[in-house]
């Protein structure tokens, strides 16, 4: 099976970018933070603080989570693709996916997509700790004032109530967060392709990676 992996930070644009990657290639496309956050929804709906790490472990070993190929995620069988990526989730799952344990686990589920399917996964650890040895692997850039404003206008499309002040500062802390973790550290490696897509349209990095992994 091929693997095809995506990292970067918040906002890069690597969520529109892989879905459209695996479509074009008749790949299963992974949104690993879309994972994350369901277990972060879980905590917040049953109460469970994120320093109770064996009970949040707990959440995500009896969830069943379900991604489609156009972007949607089912937990236990319920549609929370939206709810998901509301501001008090956002706010909780970076500290969630701190929790060691709960990676470890994580990335057994994630390996299992990979064993059924041609994928691209996309994530911070997908191309350092998931799949080391992925067939490509990539990193998604762009500066954090271009990534707020992306962010914003999702949420106005979306209709979450958001200020661009307050994505950029939440975009600008989950960064920290997701750069200086123990493990699954947002990191660039040497052997990633990297790509910084600030002054780049959607269309151009798509193309750019299709003829990547084209070659
Ligand atoms: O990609 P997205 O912004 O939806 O991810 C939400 C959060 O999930 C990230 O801020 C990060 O803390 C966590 N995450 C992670 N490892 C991944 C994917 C996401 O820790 N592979």
């Amino acid at each position: 099976m091929k693997i095809i992996a995506i990292d970067g930070p918040s906002g890069s644009g690597k969520g529109t970018i892989a879905k459209e990657v695996a479509k074009r290639l008749g790949f299963t496309y992974i949104d690993t933070g879309a994972m994350y956050r369901c277990v972060a929804l879980k905590s917040i709906r049953e109460n469970i603080e994120e320093t109770k790490e064996d009970e949040i472990v707990d959440l995500l070993k009896n969830m069943d989570i379900r991604l489609t190929n156009d972007g949607k995620v089912y937990m236990d069988d319920e549609d929370v693709s939206d709810m998901i990526r509301e501001m008090n989730v956002t706010s909780k799952v970076s500290k969630i996916s701190s929790i060691i344990k709960l990676r470890e686990q994580m990335r057994l589920k994630q390996r299992d997509y990979a064993n059924k399917d041609n994928i691209v996964m996309e994530g911070r650890d997908i191309t350092t700790e998931v799949f080391p040895d992925a067939d490509f692997k990539f990193y998604l850039d762009a500066s954090l004032d271009e990534r707020a404003k992306r962010r914003q206008l999702q949420n106005e499309i979306k209709g979450i109530n958001s200020t661009y002040e307050e994505v950029r500062k939440s975009l600008e802390m989950r960064d920290y967060d997701d750069m200086h973790r123990p493990l699954g550290a947002l990191t660039r490696t040497s052997d990633q392709v990297y790509i910084d897509s600030s002054n780049m349209k959607i269309e151009e990095v798509i193309n750019k990676i299709i003829e990547i992994v084209g070659e």
